[in-house]
This record gives C-alpha cells, sequence and structure tokens, in this order.
C-alpha cells in the first residue's frame, strides 16, 4: 500500500462555506444581516487564533461578528442578565460561550442558559437531544467537521469499524453519535481505555479512527490498520507549533486517509460555525425544521 491520501481541511471548508455564502447573500437581499456574537469571560490568550479565524471567516462569508467581553469576576447573575438580552435580541441570530469559563461560573448552567435556536455550537441539551435521536438541530461543530471529511473519502461509512478517541460532549460524544446515524459499529475509547490497556487493540480493528484527546503522540502509526480513514482532531501547543494526536508520517504509511494537524479539522470545524449560524437564522424565521 502506497501513502495516504491527505484530507486537507481548507479544500472542504471552502465547498462548506460557497454554500453558506450563498445563503447569506440570500438573506441580505430579504434585509436579514445573520449576527454572530462571541461572549467571552476573562481574557484567554490561547483562544486568540481561534477568535481571529472565526472573525475571518464571517467577514469573508458576509455574517456580521461582534464579540462581548465581561471581567473575570462577573458573577453569574450578571452574566445570565447579557446573556437575557442576547437571547431576546432578535439582530443576535448565534451565540458562541467562550469555555474555559473562570471557576466560579458554573459551565453547564450557563451554557443551558444559551437560546437552543441561537446554540451555533451544539452544546444545550435540547440540541443534544436531537442529535441523539437523529433528528436535525444545531450540531457541535467539529464533530460535523469530523463526518463530512469522513464522507469526502465517498467510503461507505455503513457497517465500518469505527473506534472514536475522546468521549467529551463537544467533540468525541456527539461524532460517535453521527457516525452511529451513518450506521457504523462505533466503540468510544477514552483515559480509562487506554489505562487499562486496551487502546491499542481498539485502534487496530479501527476502519476509521477519529482522534480528539489531546494528546500527542497517543496514537502510534503502526497501530493503524492498512487503508483505514484516521481524523487527527487533536490540538496542542508545542512550542510554537500545533501538533495532533496521531504519528503523522508513520501512520501516513499505513492508512487510506488521513488528516495534517494543523490544516486538517480545525478550517473544517469554523466553516461548521458559519453554516450553523445560517441554520439558526432559518430556524429563527421559522423557514428551518
Ligand atoms: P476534553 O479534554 O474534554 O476530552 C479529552 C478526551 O480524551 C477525554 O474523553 C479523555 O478521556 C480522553 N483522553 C485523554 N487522555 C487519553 C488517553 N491517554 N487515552 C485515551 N483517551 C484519552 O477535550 P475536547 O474538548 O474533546 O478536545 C479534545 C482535543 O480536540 C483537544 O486537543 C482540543 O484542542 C481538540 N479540539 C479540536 C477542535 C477542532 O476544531 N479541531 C475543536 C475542539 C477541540
Amino acid at each position: 500500500m502506497g501513502e495516504a491520501k491527505i484530507l486537507y481541511g481548507k479544500k472542504i471548508a471552502d465547498e462548506v462555506l460557497k454554500g453558506v455564502k450563498e445563503k447569506v447573500a440570500d438573506l441580505h437581499e430579504r434585509n436579514i444581516h445573520p449576527l454572530l456574537m462571541t461572549l467571552e469571560i476573562g481574557e484567554d490568550a490561547a483562544s486568540r487564533v481561534y477568535l481571529g479565524s472565526q472573525r475571518r471567516t464571517a467577514e469573508r462569508v458576509g455574517i456580521q461578528y461582534e464579540t462581548i467581553q465581561l471581567s473575570d469576576g462577573t458573577s453569574q447573575k450578571r452574566l445570565f442578565s447579557v446573556m437575557n438580552n442576547i437571547n431576546r435580541d432578535p439582530l443576535i441570530n448565534g451565540l458562541i460561550l467562550h469555555v474555559p469559563l473562570p471557576p466560579h461560573l458554573e459551565t453547564k448552567q450557563v451554557q443551558w442558559y444559551i437560546d437552543t435556536r441561537k446554540d451555533v455550537e451544539g452544546v444545550t441539551p435540547y440540541n443534544l437531544g436531537r442529535l441523539f435521536l437523529g433528528v436535525p438541530g444545531l450540531m457541535p461543530c467539529t464533530a460535523q467537521a469530523i463526518v463530512t471529511m469522513i464522507k469526502s473519502t465517498k467510503v461507505d461509512i455503513r457497517g465500518k469499524e469505527a473506534v472514536v478517541i475522546g468521549q467529551s460532549d463537544i467533540v468525541g460524544k456527539p461524532c460517535a453519535m453521527m457516525l452511529l446515524q451513518e450506521e457504523a459499529t462505533v466503540t468510544i475509547c477514552h483515559l480509562a481505555t487506554d489505562e487499562a490497556g486496551y487502546l491499542e487493540e481498539h485502534v487496530r480493528r479501527a476502519e476509521i479512527v477519529v482522534v480528539a484527546a489531546g494528546k500527542p503522540g497517543l496514537i502510534k502509526g503502526e497501530w493503524i490498520r492498512p487503508g483505514a480513514i484516521v481524523i487527527d482532531a487533536g490540538i496542542t501547543a508545542v512550542g510554537d507549533h500545533i501538533v495532533g494526536d496521531v504519528e503523522f508520517e508513520a501512520a501516513k504509511q499505513q492508512a487510506a486517509y488521513i488528516t495534517p494537524v494543523p490544516g486538517g479539522v480545525g478550517a473544517v470545524t469554523v466553516a461548521y460555525l458559519m453554516k450553523n449560524t445560517v441554520d439558526a437564522v432559518m430556524w429563527q424565521t421559522s423557514e428551518g425544521e
């Protein structure tokens, strides 16, 4: 088997964004100007790169992008009051709540305060429930990006052995649900799987491997089943560069398709944030599901 085909995020993101841009242009003609709001509590230097890319992408497709910055010490009561205004403002279509929140705030309670029709990151129980039931809703962007990258290979997902490493509410679990929806046979691995010594054997039998652990080098190249699809969502800053969770060079010798880090899942995630914003507008104007 030769080297894997590299699944570059930019190409797939551009396709998603093309559709978004057309829909936004239609909305502009009807005098609807989608607005995506980011709410940030305290300063998080690590998030600057991600927020910058969100802003540039929004501007590129004609979505307005604004930020409300609150101080580190903001009380939950005050935060709810700000969120209430956002929830009720008909000119704001999507709300991104930047996490991690300062420790005195209850993350889940705050996330669940987001109006479900403005929940463009898919963090509310309502939208996650829709995902669980397999009906359309606002789904977590990274999970959508991962499944779209798998589908871009044109390999039939149905009946495949899919192994997802990472069980977070925002990446691992929703991704596993989406693959289940596509009728893959899904295994979710996590820290305890590794600690029990079972990670390697799960990865070795996987035809689709999705990794979102944030542990550089966790997945050894030699574990990859020949011909597998490998999607690496991991992002860890090492010195002044970003690395994923898979030993890329070695895995490339085994896999049929593999995503690079950087240059893979990240760009597609941002594209889905824009798509969710347009879907949210449709929903708010009762044109959606
Ligand atoms: P998280 O910290 O909430 O979850 C990490 C998961 O990895 C947990 O389920 C944990 O059990 C598992 N894990 C940790 N160590 C492990 C090990 N040794 N073996 C097996 N599993 C292990 O993280 P998250 O928010 O889901 O993010 C995961 C990674 O994905 C991070 O690197 C993050 O930066 C990245 N991420 C990327 C995007 C993107 O768009 N590309 C978006 C969100 C998160």
